[in-house]
């Protein structure tokens, strides 16, 4: 029961196998191991020399940002780089969120902070308008720790949820320190399209709760041309591993939040569902079996898809917009009539979505992100 409220499949309880000793009583079993009695933030745990030093790499950081994976070694004090973002954070929206999941949003909702610029440039990105410019308010780590104790003091919110933080890890790690020092208690997540370098990751260590990464494609053809970065699938891989030696499998308090462990977002791109059962086999195989997992359905097109193409029926643009394969001739004058990207031009089928958590289901996984069956909260 307490299981399905937590919105997981069946499974509830991991049975003891009888051994001479058990085998005279009835059948025993053991508590879920994901449901902890009470919960404190990894950040609250820290020592001030730990923390000291946390600090000293953030700067160090930031002097000679190499935190992602585009590798700028730009002084962020004085350029910016691909993500266009300096020392300061640019954020666009600070907020009760309740379009998280159910463990996540609770009741009064996550405590969401959307950060403008990012260092993917995904094609069919939601947030377009705040992802791919600079459109927002800036604020300087100081400043951003006080809204966080704004949102847990007056919005009385569940947690603090870092969307699309990968280029902000040091001014992140600085707002969370300070805001242990103002009196912060709650947990920290991190939101994240996981195209995050290692160092970034071990530089959240201890201050990062939950991680809600997306593994968005798996072929680098594919990733090159709708990310806009060939790699992204094997620094996504290596990024989770390590998210999840940190913070292990998603775990509860008996209220249904969530409060330590990875959630994993996999968004199911129209006519790639066979790179959705890859990246769940892979999950699978290479995390844990017990992996909280969230197959989405909400696929939409956005952002450049779907857009008239430009004036230009040059080859490059041709196989740019995936018209033709790289050595075919020019698209004809057919071409011009043709929309971009028009093969995620639709809303993904639902067939699709189900093939994918077939597979993951095959593959081992249970924990899933259902609909509630009961109308209700799904916790
Ligand atoms: S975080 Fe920004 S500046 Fe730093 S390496 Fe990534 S894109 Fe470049």
């Amino acid at each position: 029961m307490l299981l399905q409220r937590f919105g997981q499949t069946t499974r509830p309880f991991h049975r003891i196998k009888p051994t001479p000793q058990t085998s005279i009583r009835h059948r025993s079993y053991l508590a879920p191991p994901f449901l902890l009695d009470t919960y404190t933030p990894r950040y609250q745990l820290l020592t001030s020399v730990e923390a000291a030093k946390k600090r000293s790499q953030a700067y160090a950081h930031l002097r000679k940002c190499n935190l992602c994976p585009r590798l700028c070694g730009v002084n962020r004090f004085e350029r910016r780089g691909t993500c266009l973002i300096g020392q300061d954070v640019t954020v666009n929206t600070i907020a009760p969120h309740f379009g998280e999941e159910p463990s996540i949003q609770g009741w009064n909702g996550s405590g969401s902070v959307f950060f403008s610029g990012c260092n993917l440039r995904c094609v069919f990105c939601q947030n377009h308008d705040i992802a791919h410019q600079k459109n927002g308010f800036d604020l300087t780590p100081e400043e951003l720790a006080e809204w966080f104790i704004k949102l847990q003091d007056v919005g009385s919110v569940h947690n603090i949820n870092l969307v699309t933080p990968e280029h902000v890890v040091p001014q992140v790690v600085l707002s969370i320190l300070h805001a242990k020092e103002l009196g912060l208690r709650l947990p920290i997540i991190y939101n994240t399209s996981s195209f995050d370098s290692l160092a970034s990751i071990e530089l959240l260590d201890g201050l990062v709760d939950i991680y809600l990464p997306d593994f968005k494609v798996w072929n680098p053809e594919t990733s090159k041309r709708l990310l806009k970065a060939d790699d992204y699938a094997t620094v996504a891989m290596e990024s989770i591993k390590a998210m999840h030696a940190q913070v292990g499998d998603l775990c509860f308090t008996p209220d249904g939040l969530a409060q330590r462990g990875v959630l994993l977002r996999h968004l199911v791109m129209p006519g790639h569902e066979e790179e959705g059962k890859h990246i769940v086999r892979w999950l699978a195989e290479n995390v844990s079996k017990d992996l909280f997992v969230h197959i989405m359905e909400q696929y939409h097109p956005r952002a450049h898809v779907g857009k008239p193409r430009r004036s230009t029926t040059g080859r490059a643009q041709d196989i740019a917009d995936g018209i033709i394969k790289p050595g075919a001739r020019p698209a004809g004058p057919d071409a011009e009539k043709k929309v971009r990207y028009a093969d995620i031009n639709r809303p993904v089928d639902l067939k699709e979505v189900a093939s994918v958590r077939q597979a993951a289901e095959s593959a081992g996984l249970w924990r899933f992100v259902d609909a509630s069956e009961h109308g209700g909260f799904n916790l």
